[in-house]
């Protein structure tokens, strides 16, 4: 790939150039959506080829930044409801898509719409609440490819960086900084068949996993993984009860009983604020 091209595809599909090609296309003016890119005088509707010369500047990272988009369902400020940061001041920024139907998913919400931001501005935005914690979470953040800009971006910027994420999609990309909470899906949930087992390899004891368990079946058949897959020597290991079908102290019994060698948490923000998107 060409270091000296300025012209770089935009979002949606909208590639002006092959990324493999040394040279560039401009769109015909009025062909494309937007093309920002300016067209030279005369052209009246060809396709012209713009070879790489020497004056191109190789794009920054600032330009990059300002082009690489994410559709956004929210961004707010709130306590951290689960994990090892349970209770710290956070940044949450909530990507839109997922591509699993969880049975008892509490963001569905996230699923659609959304706006388009640039990482520029999504970095200006966390900057603004003034805290050093930032969880990019959805729906399932993994879905946009920009998700991973993002997070270098985060930590490059020196946030103390988190990502909740299905455990259905591949997580050995995501910036060693982060740290990368793993769902493991349980029968119940419907999605048991999305696992992808591949990523627990990768997972290190500064990352964590998480069961959302909605009844005794579950609870079996995670105690089962955690045995089989020696998963308490990978990472710190959360048990959720699913709001509304486990009782938490049920599951606290069964935790107790087995003497399983992990942490069971209840959702901080759902006691402070109830079940309500922005918290
Ligand atoms: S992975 Fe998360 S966001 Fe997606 S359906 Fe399941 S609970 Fe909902």
């Amino acid at each position: 790939m060409s270091e000296s091209l300025t012209l770089q595809p935009l979002e949606g599909g909208h590639d002006c150039h092959d990324p493999q090609s040394p040279t560039a296309t401009l769109h015909p003016q009025g062909v494309g959506r937007g093309c920002p890119r300016e067209h030279p005088e005369g052209h009246k509707g060809e396709a012209v080829v713009v070879e790489p010369t020497s004056r191109q500047q190789p794009r920054t990272k600032a330009d990059k930044s300002a082009t690489t988009t994410l559709r956004l369902t929210e961004i707010f400020l709130s306590l951290q409801g689960e994990t090892s940061r349970a209770g710290l001041p956070t940044v949450f920024v909530r990507l839109t898509g997922c591509p699993l139907r969880c049975r008892w998913c509490d963001t569905t919400y996230s699923f659609q719409g959304g706006e388009t931001v640039t990482l520029t501005s999504l970095l200006a935005r966390v900057a603004d609440y003034g805290v050093p914690t930032v969880c990019v979470t959805g729906g399932e953040p993994l879905a946009q490819k920009n998700c991973l800009p993002l997070l270098t971006a985060l930590c490059d910027a020196g946030y103390s960086v988190s990502l909740e994420t299905s455990g259905a999609l591949d997580v050995s990309k995501v910036d060693s900084r982060v740290s990368r909470i793993v769902d493991i899906k349980p029968p119940a949930s419907g999605e048991e068949a999305r696992n992808r087992w591949e990523n627990v390899a990768h997972l290190t004891p500064h990352d964590e996993i998480k069961f959302v368990l909605a009844n005794r079946a579950d609870y079996e058949w995670a105690r089962e993984v955690i045995q089989a897959q020696k998963l308490a020597q990978v990472c710190p290991i959360l048990f959720s009860p699913v709001q509304g079908e486990l009782p938490p102290a049920q599951l606290a019994e069964w935790i107790l009983a087995d003497r399983l060698p992990v942490r069971m948490q209840v959702q901080l923000h759902k006691i402070l604020w109830g079940n309500t998107p922005g918290t």
